[in-house]
């Protein structure tokens, strides 16, 4: 999997093929000619300098950590030779935004003089944050390795924009959502509040056009967008079950014609439904511009529809809305009615987040998990995202305020699929679901600590009174601290399997541009047939041809028990192990539920109803082949 030489990137990490191929296309900064201009580690030690230079404000001369509301002039034009621009850009934002607060105790000059006698500190800090990047045993979400020290410098994958209901509030979101994009950035928007189809128009004596109209605007907007960004924007569309128009959103990408193939969506389902669906009774669809019931439904119509689309294009998801905002930590915030575009983060209304993953494939030696290495990464990982929030070049001001008032941050984990097979634990059984709550109840804890620890030297978070941690007499710096990210591409650069996802195949031919094919094995189980000496080409290419080794009679059983594919593993399992991360995440999981091609409309609904009962944040499945473009093929003959 290592590449050796790959013409233009100089791989100074080992890295695999892919990883290279990733950095190189999209990460790895460039010159106006388009050449590359650092190597993997130079990009990884630009991301942890940047980061750990946010340290200086939090210095005991510096730092007012009770914010007395004291401003602060900038009186530095001059830029320090040891600074790039960007850096320095970064920290006279940072320093404006405190300053204004009334965080600090000196002027920026003050800053910059101490970053420099300081330095050793700064150092420090820069060295532990690439020790856990250089390694992959953390890797930030993508936007912060690619934006960091450059002019762009939005570092956060996640965010939700509201979508008011007039025509000014929507284009502005659409908008928004296109400056979010440019930067590598992913939005989530609730249609809710939308009036429905044929409701009145007040100013132009007209009707309505409804929520599906307007999120096409939004679909070609950032169709236009992506052409020009550094990876593809995604977007999350929410409507209340509530709602008039939900038929029709339900059906919204049942269509030839690739509509709205820039969203996923989901029906923010709620506990009134759930009764109602429950009790085959009818519920109240309302009008969200007055409020008032349109008609009754029964909710049995809408859930067959549900899954029925479900099955047949893997949309729509469903968020199981009032258990997130039961788990919501700042509820004196505002109610939260979207999230981010894979599920994992539910935000309000203007809020980003930014997301990191710890690989724990890596946290395993002679069949034991290194917990002491695992908690201090975890407390590093906690560290440089808090960081990340002071330092990221917001696309707008709503959310540059609505962010520092929660302080939200996402760590997630990958290469848990990796880490079962190293123990030796099969990703389908209940030993593997109770060492998925262990570890993550691990992480989870270790990572409130850690914010806890941040608390002390700087302070709660600025809504932290009135929240659920203020309620509780804890003292915490960030609202959250965990969350599950799909980690598909961060999940490359490290070279593991993705988040808390089964492997997907276990051999593939994998086309690359010029028509060549090449294998893939995954290296855990090319490693285990070698020892056994059981490998061959021949046999990888017979694997290759549907990713799965169970039907292959010459892997001995208990390999096969050890890799089953996310196809081979019973869809409950999955269902399961998302409720067994979820039962210690402060945000959520996302995960999607991969069911056969063969699986049945009640498959689908028996997922979906198993998640709400093992109180799941909401449930995404894909069934293999029911969309014409699939992302990722699994074998050669499926
Ligand atoms: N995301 C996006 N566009 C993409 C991939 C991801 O906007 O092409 C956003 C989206 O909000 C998603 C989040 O980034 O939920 C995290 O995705 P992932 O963990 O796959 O990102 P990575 O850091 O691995 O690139």
């Amino acid at each position: 999997r290592q590449a050796k030489k790959v013409i233009g990137v100089q791989d100074d990490l080992k890295l695999t093929v892919n990883a290279i191929k990733v950095l190189e296309a999209r990460y790895l900064l460039k010159d106006e000619n388009g050449n590359v201009i650092e190597t993997p580690r130079q990009m990884f030690e630009r991301t942890a300098r940047y980061l750990a230079l946010v340290d200086i404000f939090y210095e005991d001369d510096i730092y007012d950590k009770e914010g007395k509301q004291k401003e602060r002039k900038i009186d530095v034009e001059e830029k320090p030779e040891f600074l790039s621009i960007w850096e320095f850009n970064m920290l006279k934002r940072a320093f404006t935004y405190f300053s204004k607060e009334g965080y600090m105790k000196v002027d920026f000059s003050y800053v910059l003089d101490s970053l420099k006698s300081k330095w050793d500190k700064i150092e420090r800090v820069k060295n532990k944050f690439a020790e856990v990047m250089l390694h992959r045993k953390y890797v930030p979400n993508s936007p912060t390795l690619m934006n960091a020290n450059t002019k762009l410098g939005q570092l956060s994958a996640c965010f939700v924009l509201p979508v008011p209901d007039s025509i000014e509030g929507i284009f502005n979101a659409v908008k928004y959502a296109a400056m979010i994009h440019k930067s590598g950035g992913g939005t989530g928007f609730s249609f809710s509040r939308l009036r429905p189809k044929g409701d009145i128009v007040a100013s132009t004596m007209g009707v309505a056009s409804g929520p599906l109209s307007f999120m096409r605007v939004f679909d070609v907007a950032t169709d236009v967008i992506k052409q020009g960004g550094k990876r593809r924007g995604a977007n999350m569309g929410v409507l209340s079950v509530h709602h008039p128009d939900i038929l029709e959103f339900i059906t919204s990408k049942d269509s030839e014609n690739k509509v709205l193939s820039n969203f996923n969506i989901s029906v923010a389902v709620t506990d009134e439904f759930m009764d109602a669906l429950l009790r085959d009774d009818y519920y109240p669809l309302r009008n969200p511009r007055n409020g008032e019931e349109v008609k009754r439904i029964k909710a049995r119509q809408v859930w067959d529809l549900i899954i029925t689309q479900a099955w047949k294009t893997g949309d729509p998801g469903v968020i199981f809305i009032d258990e997130v905002n039961r788990k919501h930590p700042v509820k004196h915030l505002g109610e939260i009615e979207s999230t981010n575009p894979c599920g994992e983060q539910p935000l309000l209304p203007y809020e980003s987040c930014n997301l990191g993953s710890i690989n724990l494939s890596l946290f395993v030696e002679n069949g034991k998990i290194k917990w002491d290495d695992l908690r201090d990464t975890v407390h590093t990982a906690v560290h440089f995202m808090d960081n990340v929030i002071d330092a990221n070049n917001y696309p707008l001001p709503q959310v540059a305020e609505m962010t520092r008032r929660s302080r939200k941050i996402g760590l997630g984990v990958m290469g848990w699929a990796e880490m079962l097979i190293k123990l030796g634990i099969p990703y389908d059984s209940e030993e593997a679901v109770e060492l998925a709550e262990k570890v993550m109840k691990f992480i989870n804890e270790e990572s409130h600590r850690a914010s806890m620890k941040l608390a002390e030297k700087r302070g709660v978070f600025p809504a932290w009174e009135g929240s659920e941690w203020w309620k509780k007499g804890m003292k915490i710096r960030n609202a959250t601290t965990t969350t599950i990210a799909p980690t598909g591409t961060i999940s490359i650069i490290a070279g593991t399997s993705s988040s808390i996802e089964p492997l997907f195949a276990i051999a593939f031919i994998r086309r690359v541009l010029d028509g060549q094919e090449l294998l893939e094995v995954n290296p855990l189980f090319e490693e285990i047939m070698k020892r056994e000496g059981l490998y061959s080409e021949e046999l990888m290419h017979k694997v290759a041809e549907t990713g799965s080794v169970q039907h292959i009679d010459d892997v001995p059983e208990n390999i096969k028990r050890l890799f089953r594919t996310a196809h081979d593993i019973d869809p409950v399992w999955h269902v399961r192990m998302q409720a067994a991360f979820q039962k210690y995440v402060d945000n959520a999981v996302s995960k999607t539920v991969n069911l056969r091609h063969d699986a049945s409309i009640s498959d689908v609904e028996d997922t979906y109803i198993l998640a709400w009962k093992l109180k799941c944040k909401g449930i995404t499945i894909y069934r293999d082949g029911s969309k014409n473009v699939q992302v990722i093929y699994k074998g050669t003959k499926t």
